[in-house]
């Protein structure tokens, strides 16, 4: 262990006690193993969980002290995002400031710590307080917490309507890279409540969004919560072409119709299975499974009368009834009662399932226009099938389809090197094609995405570090990441 990290432990020891660090190998390699979003992360020298902030505090100025590189992890599903890139770092692990500290029904906010998990909020609320919703994510396993996902300004279960979860934070509380503390929107001020998120000037709560752990750690947050009404239902729609699902469902979203709004191709249904066992055609998996549609799309809609819903269900009818009208084809598809459940259970372990296929998968996810989505799955598909890659495509609409994500699933042999290569060159050829076209990561990674996307924002980058070397003057928060 090298001298700076051995004088840190023994300092931290101090701070968080002997049971919440370790150096232990196996420890650290198990942090490692939880990879799934970032295929590449780093071993860490220590892991250390502090107890509250005002151990956080003490570990950030013994980093400051020692140099020692800071990674903050919630969860940690985001994988690779929450792993060090340089070596000699710790991992700071959140886990044990669990606490739902505060929920205010009329202001409409849920005040939490960063281990707070999705499970753990979403039970509690469905407990205490069952008319309100925590925009929990929609697919990540319920281990996954409320913090870390709003800072990655993820995907959750109400992004179709709401906005992603960056949206969804009216302030939070962060100790900064030096050891300061401040507050953001109306909780900037001294004794006042998080209920407006702008602040009194300009907005600091944006720095750490998409910021990948490198301008501070958050130790609470302040995040929205929505009406969960009595009357929650989802409809499918079958298409045959990506361009009648994208115009099907555009039309939808203008009217602001639908919580969640996602679909993609027929193989997100089989590279839930082991490949071995996966019929290659959609004609065979039709004889030998059962019917599924070459594109859909779900709409999970949320009512508070029947009369809404229903009027909700009849504008999605009628939109789909212009498009077969045009010549296209927009199917009501009949959905399995258990099918139906288990896409509305919250959270879900959907997305899990792509481990079996493979052995590893990856999300790479890309933003573009609502108009794009069908242009970007149908790129996606032709590539992953040129590099064989199973042509696994998932999208949804963000903010009522003002933006689509797309997330290409990209399962792949984890057991060998071959596989890794194989992902990793298919991500370097569609950021190529991507970028000429505009559309956009939403979490970068530091070998592939910002590289390429260092020379089209030089600005951005330069103002960027400028700020960094302000903010964090021993560079101790998660250096690499962005290159900063
Ligand atoms: C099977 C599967 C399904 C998924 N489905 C979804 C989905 O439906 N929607 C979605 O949005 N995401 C999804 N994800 C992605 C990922 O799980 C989420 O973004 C996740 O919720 C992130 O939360 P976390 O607590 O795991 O964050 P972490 O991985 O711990 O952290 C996320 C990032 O924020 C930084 N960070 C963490 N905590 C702090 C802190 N306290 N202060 C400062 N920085 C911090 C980390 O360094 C990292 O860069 C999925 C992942 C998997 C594996």
């Amino acid at each position: 262990m090298p001298g700076n990290i051995e004088k840190f432990v023994e300092e931290a020891t101090k701070v968080v006690g002997s049971d919440h660090i370790t150096t232990n190998l196996a420890i650290r390699h198990s942090y490692m193993a939880r990879s799934v979003m970032g295929i590449r992360a780093g071993v860490a020298e220590a892991i250390v969980k502090p107890a509250n902030r005002d151990e956080t505090q003490a570990i950030v100025n013994l980093c400051n002290k020692y140099k020692i590189p800071i990674s903050p992890y919630s969860g940690g599903l985001s994988g690779g995002y929450a792993q060090p890139l340089k070596p000699e770092g710790i991992i700071l692990d959140m886990v044990r400031m669990d606490n739902i500290i505060e929920v205010d029904e009329d202001a409409r906010y849920v005040v939490v710590e960063p281990g707070v998990t999705a499970g753990q909020v979403w039970t509690y609320f469905r407990k205490h307080h069952p008319e309100w919703a925590p925009p929990v994510p929609d697919g990540a396993p319920p281990r996954a917490t409320l913090i870390g996902d709003a800072l990655e300004r993820g995907f959750s279960l109400v992004t179709s309507k709401y906005g992603p979860q960056g949206r969804m934070i009216n302030g939070l509380e962060v100790i900064l890279p030096r050891g300061d503390i401040i507050y953001t929107g109306s909780w900037a001020l001294k004794g006042f409540k998080p209920y407006y998120p702008w602040g009194p000037g300009p907005d600091f709560t944006g720095l750490f969004l998409g910021a990948q752990g490198t301008m501070g750690i958050i130790t609470k947050a302040a995040i929205r919560i929505i009406p969960h009404p009595p009357y929650i239902d989802l409809v499918a729609y079958d298409y045959d072409t990506p361009e009648d699902m994208q115009n099907h469902s555009m039309a939808v979203l203008k009217k602001e119709v639908g919580v969640m709004v996602q679909g993609g191709n027929w193989w997100l249904v089989p590279s839930r299975k082991d490949e071995r066992e996966v019929p290659k055609t959609i004609e065979e998996w039709r004889e030998k499974k059962y019917y599924i549609p070459e594109w859909l799309m779900n709409y999970e809609l949320w009512a508070h009368t029947e009369k809404e819903m229903q009027s909700q269900i009849d504008i999605i009818e009628e939109e789909a009834k212009k498009i077969v009208d045009a010549g296209g084809k927009a199917e009501p598809m009949e959905l399995h009662p258990r099918a139906k459940a288990v896409r509305l259970t919250k959270p879900n372990l959907i997305a899990v399932p792509y481990a079996m296929h493979r052995a590893g998968f990856v999300f790479i996810t890309w933003y573009c226009p609502w108009k794009d989505c069908a242009e970007i799955s149908r790129v996606s598909v032709e590539t992953m099938e040129k590099f064989d890659i199973p042509p696994v495509q998932w999208v949804a609409s963000i903010e009522q389809g003002r933006q689509c994500i797309s997330m290409p699933i990209i399962t792949f042999d984890s057991r060998t090197e071959k596989g890794y290569e194989q992902a990793e060159a298919w991500d370097k050829h569609f950021t190529k094609i991507a970028h000429k076209k505009g559309w956009m990561n939403y979490r970068p990674n530091a070998f592939i995405h910002w590289p390429a996307m260092r020379p089209l924002m030089p600005e951005y980058v330069k103002m960027l570090k400028e700020l960094k070397e302000i903010w964090d003057p021993n560079g101790i928060m998660h250096p690499g990441r962005l290159e900063v």
